[in-house]
């Protein structure tokens, strides 16, 4: 997500460094690279003009002497501009004070609408919620097939209802839409998820099915589903759908895919709709609430150690964790079992790319970002065989793994002797650096809290 800006950004910003004090020409040049940057990534063109604007007025006014060197000033300015572009506040998701919650969920046809339905599904129930899910698609039979699948993945009930294809019409998805909200109420279910007819562009006789919708559910939250990949396309159907039907925010899907991610950071801005969720891949778990101030950091190389924590927060056993640290740095070492475990739970946190990519690359993390285009998903699977080909005994004790049982190791697990070698002298080596971070004072400890 937003690798080629937050590239470009960086570029910028380096050029800046060295310069003693900030004058008309030096950001000028600065800007001009930011502008570029920006408009690459597919912001649009007014949001990045006023942005630019904003930026040189306050860097310029900005000659005060503070603890900020010139270029942290203007990286500090373009921070807070780009907070503020994406909307300050955190559009918070809003619950009716009288069950279901009705969501009616929006958009054009591929932009991820049922897939989208079934990750806010899991979201919520990760919220101790129990949404209810209901095609209203009448039109399609795929459609509510496809959303009765995405329901049992992410095991939430769903609303099938009657439906009869020579009835298709207003009338019927009136009808199925009343049908659930009744379900979901005689259920216990406090949210109902609508999902809609897709549609291929914005087409009156849907928008008026929408707006029947709307006025007979009186949902809490109108939410309109787009592809950031289509880039400026997803804004100018966003503010079709916030004009004809008052969204309360937009779900930006795709947005693993990096090529144009920069819509994401006009929308809120030229259609006055906030973004409410990222979706980043096709798995239901592949979901985030936005946070402006989360995002810029990642932008501008900051990283994102809130999302990371949270996410380590939710799926990581804690007693795990402390056990390991424990094991690790009293110099008991660890076993190899302890590092498979270890790794399998890291793996529960998303794919190392995906973890590297929240770090900051600035400070003790540098180049780690620019690593994780390199690293090799496969290897964790190798690693993992390897382990699970030694003996209880050999795991727990690895200086006992002979010749001969190394070359039944990578026999076993599909591997090569030398990649059987190479696991275990970098677990020594790593076995090694753990005892030295106990036994060091905790200096090394301290210093990396420090960072
Ligand atoms: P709908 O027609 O709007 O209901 O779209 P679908 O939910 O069927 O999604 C269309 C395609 O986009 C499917 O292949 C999904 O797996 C994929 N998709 C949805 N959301 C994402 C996402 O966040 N990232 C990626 N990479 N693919 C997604």
């Amino acid at each position: 997500m937003f690798e080629n800006l937050q590239e470009k950004l960086q570029r910028a910003f380096k050029n800046l460094r060295g310069q003693g004090t900030i004058t008309d020409e030096n950001i000028g040049e600065a800007l001009r690279e930011i502008r570029l940057a920006l408009l690459e990534s597919d912001v649009n063109l007014n949001v990045v003009k006023s942005l630019i604007e904003r930026v040189r007025e306050r860097a310029i006014g900005t000659q005060v002497a503070t603890a900020l060197s010139p270029t942290e000033q203007v990286i500090k300015i373009v921070h807070d501009e780009l907070i503020e572009v994406l909307g300050r506040d955190n559009a918070r998701f809003k619950f009716s004070s009288q069950p279901p919650t009705v969501i009616l969920m929006a958009g054009l046809q591929g932009s991820g609408k049922t897939t989208t339905s079934g990750k806010l599904a899991s979201w919520l129930k990760k919220g101790g919620h129990r949404p209810m899910l209901v095609s209203v698609d009448v039109y399609r039979p795929a459609a509510r097939e496809q959303l009765a699948i995405v329901a049992k993945s992410v095991g939430a009930q769903i609303y099938t209802g009657k439906v009869s294809d020579e009835e298709a019409g207003t009338p019927l998805v009136e009808r199925l839409a009343r049908e659930a909200k009744r379900e979901a109420t005689n259920f216990g279910n406090d949210v109902l998820i609508v999902d809609t007819a897709g549609r291929l562009g914005i087409d009156e006789p849907l928008m008026d099915e929408m707006r029947k919708l709307k006025a007979l559910l009186n949902p809490s939250e109108i939410l309109f589903v787009a592809d950031a990949m289509t880039g400026q396309d997803a804004v100018n159907s966003a503010d079709a759908f916030h004009r004809e039907l008052g969204l309360t925010g937009v779900v930006l899907t795709k947005m693993d895919g990096d090529a144009r991610g920069g819509a994401a950071l006009s929308i809120r801005n030229v259609t006055g709709a906030p973004v409410k969720f990222l979706g980043t891949g096709e798995k239901p778990d592949a979901f985030e609430a936005f946070h402006p101030d989360r995002i810029v950091s990642r932008i501008m190389g900051m990283g994102d150690i809130a999302t990371l924590l949270e996410r380590a927060e939710e799926k990581l056993d804690r007693g795990k964790a402390e056990e390991f640290a424990k094991k690790a740095l009293t110099g008991d070492g660890f076993s190899l079992e302890d590092f498979r475990d270890q790794m399998r739970q890291i793996k529960k946190l998303g794919s190392m790319q995906s973890i590297l990519k929240m770090l900051p690359s600035v400070g003790p993390f540098q180049g780690l970002q620019q690593a994780a285009e390199h690293v090799d998903e496969g290897q964790f699977a190798r690693v993992e065989a390897m382990i699970n080909s030694m003996t209880k005994k050999e795991r727990l004790n690895h200086e006992i793994i002979s010749g001969s049982r190394r070359r039944r190791i990578a026999a076993g697990s599909g591997t090569s002797v030398q990649e059987v070698n190479q696991l275990l002298k970098q677990y020594a080596q790593m076995r090694k650096m753990f005892k030295g971070l106990g036994s060091g004072g905790g200096k090394m400890q301290r210093r990396l809290m420090a960072q």
